[in-house]
């Protein structure tokens, strides 16, 4: 490994980040993450915090997670490639699609289109949404309906169903054809509503009014996160998906839940569709599937839709999508250890709990500091802190400032995450009981 100082000096000359400024990033060079243990991350000074972040929403078993690894290693050794493109394919995706058939069972998805990450999947998603209906005789369903706020990544059609102008302006236009409307937003919404029950009813009356602007016969499908990630960690009212659930079936409008962040356990339940006691039509996933190891993602579909495509006999089912690393034989190997480990180890359970534990921990902080306006969380390890200049016009707080409170936190101990004027906590999912306290304090020594 180079030299601290020459990584340091050198981050930037020659590389740019995503989601950063290059004349930032060389003007603030980032921290160098050089090793990793547990739940813990080490820079290249050899300072070692909690990862609170959990890589970036994916590292759900920690970075000492060994069936993975060992999965990679033995893989890389037996078959480091070949394509599933028609005409070939490859053992693990094979045994992995009837893993992910078992795991998803309860969602009613038995089908796995595979992709190589999140922007990917949903990719994928829309463009099967639109060759659905085509199928069944109904090709002027083109359109989607997304909430705003809600992230769905950076492919042109992923980035159309956006909900946040921060990804979407610089690249306009994009896609048309996608329609956002209001996210079940308690603290900041356009109905001035507070109460989760009624915002989630006035979200849904919103959702039906735009289907029926836009005429229902023109939308192929709505996508929504069922708890909003980046977006600054927004989880709905229960009534939420279920409404939108029924509205998607009375208006034959496919729901697409982009599950990238809540599958595999992050909720506290297997899904975030199971979380709320809802069944897609289709599910996006990534991240956590390979536990960050490994770029992979799997679309899983329903029955209902892939019947549609299996049953077609003029060709116009034929799946005209796919990445040269769909089915990596080492992504899919990766992903089955994952998946066996993540059963193993019951993480929903920790999650549940120690996601409880946090919560508590962020209201607690929200009685002592003013600059919090806003504590978003309770389900599993996804939470989020809003902050503030000033509690009563919930001005959100500054740049420098926010930053001060990740460097501060970074020093006391633990890594978090900045997204706009919000604090996101997502670590992996094996934290303890103790590591939640480290993040807390860590967190409490930066505001
Ligand atoms: N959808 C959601 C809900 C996400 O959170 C993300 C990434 O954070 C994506 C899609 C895009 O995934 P990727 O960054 O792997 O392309």
């Amino acid at each position: 490994m180079k030299d601290g100082n020459f990584l340091k000096e050198h981050n930037a000359r020659h590389l740019w980040h995503p989601m950063a400024h290059p004349a930032e990033m060389q003007a603030n060079p980032p921290d160098i993450i050089v090793g990793a243990e547990g739940v813990e991350i080490i820079d290249v000074d050899g300072h070692r915090v909690v990862d609170a972040v959990g890589g970036l929403w994916n590292v759900n078993l920690g970075y000492s997670c060994a069936p993975v690894k060992e999965a990679i290693a033995r893989q890389l050794d037996r078959l480091p490639y070949y394509s599933i493109f028609r005409g070939t394919t490859n053992d693990n995706v094979i045994e992995l699609a009837e893993m992910l058939r078992d795991f998803f069972a309860h969602d009613g998805l038995s089908r796995a289109f595979y992709t190589s990450g999140g922007s990917d999947s949903v990719e994928v998603a829309l463009r099967l949404a639109r060759q659905y209906h085509k199928l069944r005789g109904e090709a002027g369903r083109v359109k989607f309906l997304s909430l705003k706020k809600g992230y769905h990544g950076t492919h042109t059609l992923a980035a159309s169903v956006n909900g946040n102008a921060n990804f979407r302006t610089q690249y306009e236009p994009l896609m048309s054809g996608c329609y956002h409307v209001p996210a079940p937003y308690t603290y900041r919404n356009p109905f001035n509503e507070t109460d989760p029950a009624r915002l989630a009813g006035h979200v849904l009356a919103a959702i039906e009014d735009e289907i029926r602007f836009q005429d229902p016969s023109t939308i192929a499908a709505f996508i929504m996160e069922p708890v909003l990630g980046a977006g600054g960690v927004i989880p709905p009212h229960e009534s939420f998906m279920p409404g939108v659930r029924e509205i998607c079936t009375k208006y034959g409008i496919l729901l697409i839940a982009d599950e990238i962040i809540t599958a595999f356990g992050r909720t506290g339940d297997w899904s975030g569709s199971r979380h709320w006691g809802v069944r897609p039509d289709m599910m996006t996933t990534a991240k956590a599937i390979t536990n960050g190891y490994f770029p992979f993602g799997a679309l899983m579909i329903s029955d209902e839709v892939a019947e549609v495509f299996e049953k077609d006999t003029t060709g116009k089912g034929a799946i005209a999508s796919g990445y040269t690393y769909s089915g990596h034989p080492v992504g899919a190997a990766a992903a089955i250890a994952c998946i066996k480990e993540t059963l193993r180890l019951n993480v929903t359970e920790n999650a549940a709990a120690r996601g409880s534990q946090m919560f508590a921990g962020l209201e607690a902080l929200k009685g002592k500091y003013e600059i919090i306006g806003d504590v978003r969380g309770g389900h599993g390890l996804m939470s989020a802190l809003e902050l503030v200049s000033d509690r009563a016009t919930k001005a959100p707080i500054d740049k420098q400032s926010i930053a001060a409170v990740q460097r501060g936190a970074y020093a006391a101990g633990a890594m978090i995450r900045v997204s706009g004027n919000n604090i996101i906590l997502s670590p992996p999912l094996v934290v303890s009981d103790a590591d939640v306290n480290t993040i807390l304090s860590a967190l409490e020594a930066g505001l």
